[in-house]
């Protein structure tokens, strides 16, 4: 059995690990060859998705497929549905493409988010004062706080929304947030559901810092959030592993996004569950039982940003010192990626706090 997978970030390299675990061979498609999954794959497509020779052959290489990213284009995927099928399936990744139409979704199964308003040529002057201070995002394309502006006052929305002819924007209400959650769930395609424990996720600057599983809220909240986790799955009958992430606010569940993948907070996974998530995602591919979900330990996950090679102000990077940062009790993963950037993920430190 392959698997064609599209995308070959940090996200996809852990498939590939997790796929050759279970004896499964994986085909990489993505843009460009300089990527974390390139050196572990067992075939690799160097190609545009716009490139309908090169998909022709994935396509034909392949038994199933999946991505690591949402930002897929959906030509692509439409192309290769044609024959194969897609775990999940493009309906399902168009959604979770656009941070309108996922929040309009998640409204429309009666599930509540922050307030949000789609930013148009006609309202942009008129916005309700309710909505500031806000923050301005774009609806695309947008990932650890990239493409957000912080927004105090109308004049700033004016300025800072550049380009209203080729891009959509959302505007939302800027909330305290009591913490930020986020659930994986994982379905099959008889509709069999299981998911992890919560995560609480602590982020910096709009990226991912730390995440504990699991995380230290009610019953009553992991309930909710499993609640709405399966309403959205069924809805969108969805085949594969889906990340959603929450805000609390003032003991409120709201849903923020959500990822049609295996996600940052769940990398824990890897090493305190029985099967990770991305396991999970390679076994729904080929058609195997959704593996256990059980957490065997209270974990954390820390993140690796690129900042640690410029720390002390160096302007050349510095490999950091890894014995010091693990203290011979973190396990510490990297990704492979050639070039370390300031707020670029690197890896991630895991810490087994107590058995469970
Ligand atoms: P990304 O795709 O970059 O993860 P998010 O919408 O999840 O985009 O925003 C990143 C982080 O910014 C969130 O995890 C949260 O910490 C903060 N944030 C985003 N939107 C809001 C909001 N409306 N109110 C308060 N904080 C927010
Ligand atoms: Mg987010």
């Amino acid at each position: 059995m392959k698997i064609g997978l599209m995308g070959g970030g940090q996200l996809g390299l852990m498939m590939i690990e997790a796929a050759h675990k279970i004896g499964l061979s994986v085909t990489v498609f993505a843009d460009s060859r300089s990527c974390p999954a390139f050196k572990l794959c067992d075939d690799f497509i160097e190609a545009s998705f716009t490139d309908k020779n090169a998909l022709s052959k994935f396509r034909e290489q392949c038994d199933v497929f999946t991505v690591e990213t949402e930002n897929i284009p959906l030509s692509a995927l439409d192309y290769i549905s044609e024959k194969k099928i897609v775990c999940p399936n493009g309906e399902a990744i168009r959604v979770t493409q656009n941070r309108i139409d996922e929040k309009k979704f998640a409204n429309s199964l009666g599930i509540p988010t922050v307030p949000f308003i789609e930013i148009t040529a006609s309202n942009i002057r008129d916005i309700d004062s309710y909505f500031f201070p806000g923050i301005l995002k774009t609806a695309r394309f947008g990932y650890d706080g990239k493409g957000q502006v912080h927004i105090e006052e109308k004049s700033q929305l004016l300025r800072n929304v550049k380009d209203l002819a080729n891009s959509q924007y959302i505007f939302e209400k800027k909330i305290p947030l009591d913490t930020e959650l986020s659930i994986i769930i994982v379905r099959d395609k008889d509709g069999n559901i299981a998911s992890y424990p919560l995560a609480e996720n602590r982020h910096e600057n709009g990226i991912l810092a730390e995440s504990l599983m699991p995380a230290n809220v009610s019953v009553d909240v992991h309930k909710l959030a499993f609640t709405y986790g399966e309403k959205i799955v069924k809805q969108l009958n969805y085949v594969g592993v889906l990340t959603v992430e929450f805000f609390l606010n003032n003991g409120k569940l709201l849903f923020n996004e959500m990822a049609p993948r295996p996600h940052n907070s769940g990398h824990q996974t890897i090493n305190a569950s029985v099967t990770s998530q991305f396991e999970q995602q390679v076994r729904i591919c080929a058609s195997l039982p959704i593996g256990d979900t059980t957490l065997k330990y209270d974990v954390r996950l820390e993140n690796i940003l690129g900042d640690l090679w410029f720390s002390n102000n160096s302007r050349e990077p510095r490999e950091p010192n890894w014995e010091e940062l693990t203290g011979g009790v973190k396990i510490l993963k990297l990704y492979g990626k050639n070039e370390p950037r300031v707020g670029r993920k690197m890896g991630h430190l895991i810490t087994l706090i107590k058995e469970r």
